[in-house]
């Protein structure tokens, strides 16, 4: 098994790379800007790049997984709720996803959009923005839901065992991984929480429009543009 976590610093997004033991390999929320970089990593670990997955439709960069798909022999994959007609598969709450050797669950998680993914591979959960380090995604923009982001990680990601290793797709104060356990004890917003309580807490974030989402969401219901 091979596991890398890739960091953008002008977004601060956490991409991954994932592949089995033969070389079969799968990248997680890339960025456009880093492709060039993914590719060389890919070569220099002697992976074939099989499938590029989007947690969700990102509104703060561009995904690098168009430009992945056109160096490799990929498939790009995303939610079918996220409404995005450039993908090639859209996944469902459940599917599983094959590579090589390993497979991935496939978790619907709306909230922080309607079409927002985790992603469970062996001990360890691609949570995209919907459950982060001592946060989670925001809700105030494309269809975010409050109700559905706290019923989402309350029954369907707190359900899983404790030790199950949280990488979320962004963190802003250079922390990298945490746990089912460790969030559900210690997330600030949502630990020990009611429904209610997490909605008020939400409702007052005040947070601003990240910079780039008029051109960032558009492009990536494209998988990134028509590069
Ligand atoms: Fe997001």
């Amino acid at each position: 098994m091979v596991f890398r976590q890739l960091f953008d610093p002008a977004s601060s997004t956490l991409t991954y790379l994932l592949a089995d033991d033969r070389g079969n390999a799968v990248i997680i929320d890339p960025v456009i800007e880093h492709v060039e970089e993914y590719l060389s990593l890919l070569g220099s670990l002697k992976q074939t790049l099989r499938m590029v997955l989007d947690t969700h439709v990102h509104a703060d960069h561009i995904t690098g997984s168009k430009k992945l798909k056109q160096h490799t022999c990929a498939t790009t994959v995303i939610a079918k709720n996220c409404g995005a007609p450039g993908y090639d598969r859209l996944l469902a709450d459940n599917d599983t996803l094959a590579f090589g050797t390993e497979t991935i669950r496939v978790i619907a998680t709306p909230g922080h959009t309607p079409g927002s993914l985790c992603f469970l591979w062996r001990d360890r959960l691609f949570t995209g923005d919907t459950l982060m380090i001592n946060a989670c995604g925001r809700t105030d923009f494309q269809q975010g839901s409050s109700v559905e982001l706290y019923r989402s990680i309350t029954r369907k990601l707190f359900v899983l065992p404790d030790e199950t290793l949280v990488y979320p797709a962004h963190d802003y104060k250079g922390r990298r991984v945490s746990s089912i356990g460790e969030e559900k004890g210690l997330n600030t917003r949502i630990a020990g929480k009611t429904e209610q309580e997490f909605v008020r807490i939400m409702d007052n974030l005040n947070l601003a429009t990240p910079e780039r989402i008029h051109e960032a969401v558009p492009a990536n219901l494209l998988g990134g543009g028509e590069t």
